[in-house]
């Protein structure tokens, strides 16, 4: 078939090997609608189960992908692997990131219409390395010529360059991405790589000042440090040494009073050195070393991206000069002047900062340090990905090729719905961003059967299933959601704090359903909700956020930057934005803009979804922690997903190909059978016994309910 990956026939028994009884029994099925029951979450985990224990990953819901992270080489991903998946449907072969990643291109090159693959999960659960198996594979795959190289190579590149200012190393994922990204790649009318666009959401900015214990900054500092030449780094006063910056590893000599009570002083000395150990590294992540991480040689591979993405050596410089100051900001302290007016103490920072952000006023550098930080650090991201995307644009006269006639394949590698034991204002974005994907996902899924069942003649039965606009709409409606209210709270007159709009929010939302506080309607005090804390009931489960910090986390400060000499600084805080007094959007308002802009380009494509699973907590390969999928295949919506799947039919296939694999099975008629298709179909499965209420025939495909119907013509098969 050559139709797009939703709208193939989905149930897809995989060849000899997963059809028998006792394989199937083994490795489980390879798309979950063939489970028999499909409605019992223990049956879902089970057969992940049982495939990940065969090395098998991917498994299919219908069409969207699940994938669980081997966290080991499964070579699996070779140019052999590749070949093997290309132009090959579906169902005729076992499930693979390479499989949607080739029906997507096939469904974007025969119907000329723009695709997008939709890549989801928590933290670690394989979507960074999934959506650059994709990029490999067209990068392999699509024919190129010389000039097209070009591009397919600044593609690929820009990739460790995103990584280096974009990931870090985090409890969860030692490469996890700290923003999402949604990468257009755009196809000429010959399938080749013409160009590309990147978007960017939600930087963790708050990361350049501030990680935790066992975490890292964003890479790129420890690889410059680690892999810069040491005159570079005397230019920009650095030292090869991360623990000497604030922001990297703050080294507290902390006095360790022991109240040495124990008999044994040798037994003392050992507890002090272990409290020091730990005393010692408080305030930041403390480990600019991470075993999997190579700063030294990923550097080399940074500064190789820059060049073929076409960076001239002065932006380099620049951007150096903007990591540099960052970290000189950081060290930057401030003590009482003669007058008890606040000065800074630390005169070499002084020295490199004004040579790099000036004017920088005292009550300025006291308020706003490691605001400025990250201000700084966030637009000079954005500056990034705006010099990447000038490099990939797409150039009609280089091509010489028609920009009408290009299609576009969209990868959307985004943060999965999060829950910690505290929420704040970032994971609520997060989790906004997943009910909006979830709404767009539902919507298009239903839609997609919807269409098929109409196009093939067979009455759609409406299937039940949770809308999540009501979530939306709490969060974004106008007037009285609850981005509206913080938005008008951050703007009253008077001290707005995050009290009274804690308040506000309760005066205006309490009462909703999805709603929740402290508050209880008898007058009483609800303990599962802290006094600072909402409460919202997500699609995928409850999720407590606190509003501490909610309003200050709203505004930026760019007045400073935008009169730097620093020609990317000054870029990235436009002078009419320092000086006009225009009303400031907040970084609330600023998010719900960009993702419905998100969900309007993806709207406009046919989307194709990879949801990724992490197995266990330790990065282990080969252990299958059941309570961490469960609550994942919640928190993915896939049981639902599953349900709206399954609703109607567990099975459809073309009746070519369904004649095809079960002729055999009625020899007297086959293989000489002279008439339609359908009739084929229809004296086949009388043939085979099938009940009316079993399956229905469309125009050109057979729909069969339930999967066990099929498995006993499988089985038949093998018999
Ligand atoms: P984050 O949200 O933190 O960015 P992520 O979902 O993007 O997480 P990845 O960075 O893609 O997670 O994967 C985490 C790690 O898991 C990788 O660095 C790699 O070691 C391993 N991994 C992921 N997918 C695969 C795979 N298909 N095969 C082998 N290892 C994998
Ligand atoms: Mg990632």
């Amino acid at each position: 078939s050559q139709s797009s990956p939703l709208l193939i026939p989905l149930g897809c028994i995989h060849r000899v090997m997963e059809s028998t009884l006792t394989a199937r029994d083994r490795v489980g099925v390879q798309d979950f609608v063939l489970l028999e029951n499909y409605t019992s979450e223990a049956a879902f985990i089970e057969n992940l189960r049982r495939r990940f224990g065969e090395k098998l990953i991917y498994t299919y819901i219908g069409s969207v992908l699940v994938s669980v992270n081997p966290y080991k080489d499964l070579e699996i991903y070779s140019k052999a692997h590749m070949e093997r998946y290309r132009g090959v449907s579906f169902y005729e072969i076992s499930p693979h990131i390479y499989a949607v990643s080739d029906n997507t291109y096939r469904a974007m090159r025969t119907e000329r219409r723009d695709q997008c693959i939709l890549i989801s999960g928590e933290s670690g659960a394989g979507k960074t390395e999934a959506s650059k198996k994709i990029l490999q594979y067209y990068a392999t795959t699509c024919p190129v010529t010389d000039h097209m190289s070009t591009i397919r190579d600044r593609l690929l590149q820009s990739n460790p360059v995103l990584e280096a200012f974009g990931n870090a190393k985090t409890l969860r994922n030692d490469n996890s991405s700290r923003f999402g990204k949604y990468m257009d790649v755009q196809f000429d009318f010959r399938g080749a790589p013409i160009g590309g666009h990147i978007l960017n959401y939600l930087l963790e900015k708050s990361r350049v000042v501030h990680q935790n214990h066992g975490e890292r900054n964003f890479h790129i500092f420890y690889q410059l440090l680690e892999g810069g030449e040491q005159d570079q780094l005397s230019k920009l006063g650095l030292e090869r040494n991360a623990q000497k910056y604030h922001y990297l590893v703050k080294v507290c000599v902390c006095v360790c009073v022991c109240v040495c009570v124990c008999v044994c002083v040798c037994v003392c000395v050992c507890v002090c050195v272990v409290i020091l150990t730990v005393m010692s590294c408080t305030s930041q992540g403390c480990c600019p070393r991470v075993s999997s991480i190579n700063d030294k040689n990923d550097w080399k591979t940074v500064r190789k991206a820059l060049i073929v993405i076409g960076f001239h050596e002065e932006e380099v410089e620049d951007l150096l000069n903007i990591i540099a100051s960052v970290l000189h900001l950081g060290n930057t302290q401030f003590g009482e002047g003669e007058d008890g007016e606040t000065q800074i103490t630390t005169e070499p920072q002084l020295t490199y900062l004004s040579k790099m952000i000036s004017p920088l006023s005292f009550e300025q550098a006291v308020a706003a340090r490691d605001a400025l930080a990250k201000a700084v650090y966030g637009r000079a991201f954005t500056w990034l990905v705006a010099k990447i995307n000038q490099s990939l644009a797409f150039k009609d006269e280089v091509y010489n090729s028609s920009k009408g006639s290009s299609s576009v394949i969209g990868l959307l590698d985004i943060y999965g719905f999060e829950v910690f034991q505290h929420n704040s204002f970032e994971q609520f974005c997060i989790n906004y961003c997943n009910e909006k994907l979830q709404q767009l996902f539902i919507k298009l899924t239903l839609k997609s059967e919807q269409e098929e069942y109409e196009a093939e003649g067979i009455t759609w039965e409406p299937v039940k299933y949770f809308d999540n606009k009501i979530i939306c709409d709490l969060v974004e409606e106008k007037h009285k959601g609850f981005i509206s209210i913080l938005d008008e709270e951050c703007l009253r007159p008077g001290e707005p704090s995050d009290i009274s709009f804690l308040e506000k929010l309760e005066e205006t939302l309490g009462g909703h359903a999805h709603f929740v506080t402290h508050k209880l309607a008898n007058g009483k005090t609800r303990k599962a909700v802290g006094r600072e804390e909402f409460r919202l009931i997500h699609y995928a489960g409850e999720v407590n956020y606190t509003v501490n910090g909610e309003l200050a986390n709203q505004s930026v400060n760019s007045r400073t930057a935008g009169s730097s000499d620093n020609q990317i600084l000054s870029q990235c805080f436009h002078r009419e934005e320092v000086t006009t007094q225009k009303r400031p959007e907040t970084a609330a308002t600023q998010f719900k803009n960009s993702l419905a802009k998100l969900i309007e380009i993806l709207m406009s494509k046919e989307p194709s979804y990879v949801r990724c699973i992490k197995p266990n907590d330790a990065k282990q390969s080969g252990r299958f922690d059941e309570a961490l999928v469960r609550h994942q295949v919640k928190y993915l919506g896939l049981m639902e997903n599953l349900r709206v799947r399954r609703a109607g039919f567990a099975y459809r296939r073309r009746y070519e190909a369904f004649l095809q694999r079960y002729k055999s099975l009625c020899p007297g008629t086959w293989p000489n059978w002279q008439g339609r298709l359908a009739d084929g179909v229809a004296a086949l499965v009388q043939h085979l016994g099938y009940k009316p209420e079993e399956y229905k025939l469309g125009k050109t495909k057979i729909f069969i309910r339930f999967p066990k119907t099929l498995f006993t013509t499988e089985d038949a098969l093998e018999a």
